[in-house]
């Protein structure tokens, strides 16, 4: 048996979440885990995770607190709210929130909180649960130094590489850099299939070619075969993107920043979200492609 390392409260046992936990509890530690959704926490506990019924209880005798929540009211009514982690720290008064949210809004928490002597790292992540489920994740820190390093060990159970990038909301800083490229790669990869597929082009030879060159990406490569089998499931939801674009945006705006590719991929976003495709994964952006040139791929 491992021995054990920790004892984690980990908030948010969603897609992301109960992967992350597993890992972490595949390593040693032991984790308490609290989710609204009660089918997400008995999915937890059945990984080998306690379940806490609360927030305080997630965060009692807990060494440090995990969040992976959908956007940012979520957390912060969990770190802020009645009965949040602002009135309840962990013991060891360390809270990291891995979720995408916005920057300003960590700086605000991270104030409240330091004003209460309890350090709060923000660590979103890139790499979907493929990423989460193996432990690969790529894992981009803002806060205090110190905290960073104290939350290091963790991130590297649900890791591989880790990059500390300075002040409190400069790893959402760069989670929401990461995504305008995410985004815009997945439009691309989107229109170059339905050109080749009206042309009548071998889709899956169209893949491997443009994998061997300088179009070659994540995208294409672990999302493509969806597109072209025509499976829209999820993985990284629609919805998600698009509240990420839209972070992107409010940050653009407050520092002048045009960002006018994101604005056009944001106009198809919210073109297959009206067309039901919220809950779907990320690539049924094909979807809007399909109905632009009246074909469906699948
Ligand atoms: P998800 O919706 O599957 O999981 C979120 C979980 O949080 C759900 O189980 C929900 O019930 C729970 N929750 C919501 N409000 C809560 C509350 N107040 N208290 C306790 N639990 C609450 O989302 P996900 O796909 O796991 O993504 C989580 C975060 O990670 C998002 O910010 C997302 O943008 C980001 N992210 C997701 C992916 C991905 O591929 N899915 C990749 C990178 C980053």
């Amino acid at each position: 048996m491992t021995e054990q390392r920790g004892v984690v409260g980990f908030i948010g046992m969603g897609t992301m979440g109960r992967e992350m936990a597993r890992n972490l509890i595949e390593a040693g530690h032991r984790v308490r885990a609290h989710d609204i959704v009660s089918a997400a926490l008995a999915e937890a506990v059945a990984n080998g995770a306690e379940a806490a019924a609360s927030v305080p209880a997630a965060a009692e005798g807990a060494d440090i607190v995990i969040t992976m929540l959908p956007d940012t009211p979520e957390v912060e009514e969990v770190v802020l709210g009645a009965g949040g982690l602002i009135e309840h720290p962990p013991a060891g008064r360390l809270v990291v929130d891995m979720s995408t949210i916005s920057p300003q809004a960590v700086r605000r928490m991270h104030a409240k909180l330091a004003e209460r002597g309890v350090g709060f790292v923000d660590a979103p992540v890139s790499g979907g649960p493929v990423g989460a489920k193996a432990g690969t994740l790529s894992i981009m820190a803002g806060g205090e130094a110190a905290d960073f390093d104290r939350a290091r060990p963790y991130f590297e159970v649900m890791g591989s590489t880790i990059t500390y990038l300075g002040a409190s909301g400069a790893g959402q800083t760069v989670k929401l850099c990461n995504q305008i490229a995410a985004a815009l790669n997945m439009q691309g990869v989107c229109e170059a299939i339905a050109l080749g597929r009206a042309a009548g082009v071998d889709l899956d030879k169209l893949r491997k070619v443009m994998l061997g060159g300088a179009a070659g990406s994540w995208m294409l490569d672990k999302l493509g075969p969806a597109i072209i089998a025509g499976d829209a499931s999820a993985g990284f939801r629609i919805d998600l993107m698009f509240k990420d674009l839209r972070l992107a945006q409010e940050l653009a705006q407050g520092l002048s920043v045009p960002l006018p590719g994101s604005a056009l991929v944001t106009a198809q976003y919210l073109d297959a979200r009206a067309h039901g495709e919220g809950a779907n994964g990320n690539q049924a952006l094909f979807r809007v492609y399909d109905r632009m040139t009246n074909q469906r791929q699948g």
